[in-house]
């Protein structure tokens, strides 16, 4: 059987903002319809993709080239000021209209003006449209969630960014599946309510104002705190700010003796940095973190 070549499980989509709703203090859901072309196929999970947004004063986003071969060299050639930024974010949910139109669901986490991703959803509006790298086949690599037939339980450690990642998770999740979650987000009202046939336990840590290694600790102490349940073959799934994720990797690997071939983690952002800069040591080879935080 050949296997289909790597390049047909992501493709470019063109997505128009439907509307937008305050979920939380520090989130916004902007539901996205998927106008052309059709196929567009999550994995669920943790499904991402790559989002490419207008610069400040442009309503769309428009690129030189989408075919394959071609679109990374054009876009990267583009003026500054008219060049879209590329983010990476989290399917939060893909519909199917009774119409049969395709709606999804991204889970903006809003952290300030001052960084254009966060600053183009808090400024969304009906009829907006922006362009997508994303999956044409439910199964694909920006599905990072892939816990072992053994796996006996599963333990998660997520920020507010990979919120969405995790919820999602949590609805996927086989009935009774042991799982033992802390989640960390700013502010009391981000803690968002969750559904999941799951036998979940979930610890929220609200973080206020800590940052850097204070925030770090907080995490840490909150980890220590608890037992995460008997297992025999937990597999772990960790998502969120680099360095704080990094320190939970190491606490479950060296404090909690976890095979660290069962811990799948992920920096989805990391202080101080943009995701240019991110793209940059990871394109230069010198990315700390186990993958670029983007697919492409
Ligand atoms: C696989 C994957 C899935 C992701 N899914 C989601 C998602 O569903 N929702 C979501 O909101 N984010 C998600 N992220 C994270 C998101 O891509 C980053 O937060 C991204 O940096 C936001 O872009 P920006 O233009 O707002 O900020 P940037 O221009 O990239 O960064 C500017 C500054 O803001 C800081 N910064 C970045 N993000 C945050 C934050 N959340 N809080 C505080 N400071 C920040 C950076 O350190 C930098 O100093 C995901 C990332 C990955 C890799």
């Amino acid at each position: 059987m050949t296997t289909a070549p790597e390049a047909a499980h992501f493709r470019f989509f063109e997505l128009e903002v439907l509307r937008t709703r305050r979920l939380g203090h520090s989130f916004l859901r902007v539901t996205f319809g998927v106008t052309s072309p059709a196929g567009f196929r999550s994995g669920g999970f943790d499904q991402s993709l790559s989002l490419f947004l207008p610069p400040d004063g442009r309503e769309h986003t428009v690129l030189p080239s989408t075919d394959e071969d071609t679109w990374f060299g054009a876009w990267r050639g583009m003026p500054d000021e008219e060049r879209p930024v590329m983010r990476s974010y989290t399917v939060r949910e893909q519909r199917r209209t009774p119409e049969g139109a395709d709606e999804v669901d991204i889970d903006f986490v809003l952290h300030g003006d001052a960084s254009p991703a966060s600053r183009w959803a808090g400024r969304a509006a009906t009829g907006r449209r922006i362009l997508a790298i994303g999956p044409a086949v439910a199964e694909n690599k920006s599905v990072r969630f892939q816990p072992p037939a053994t796996a006996d339980a599963i333990w998660m450690y997520a920020d507010e960014t990979a919120l969405p990642a995790a919820a999602a998770i949590l609805e996927r999740l086989p009935s009774g599946t042991a799982v033992r979650a802390w989640f960390e987000v700013p502010h009391e009202d981000d803690r968002l309510a969750l559904s999941t046939p799951a036998r979940a336990d979930i610890t929220w840590i609200v973080r206020g104002a800590a940052i850097g290694p204070e925030r770090t600790e907080r995490v840490l102490s909150a980890l220590r705190s608890a037992e995460p349940g008997a297992a025999e073959a937990p597999y772990v799934w960790l998502a969120g700010e680099a360095g704080t994720v990094r320190a939970t990797r190491r606490h479950f690997v060296q404090e909690r003796s976890v095979d660290r071939r069962s811990v799948r983690f992920t920096g989805y952002w990391r202080l101080g940095a943009s995701e240019e800069q991110l793209l940059a040591e990871a394109y230069a080879g010198q990315s700390p973190s186990e993958e670029p935080t983007s697919e492409l």
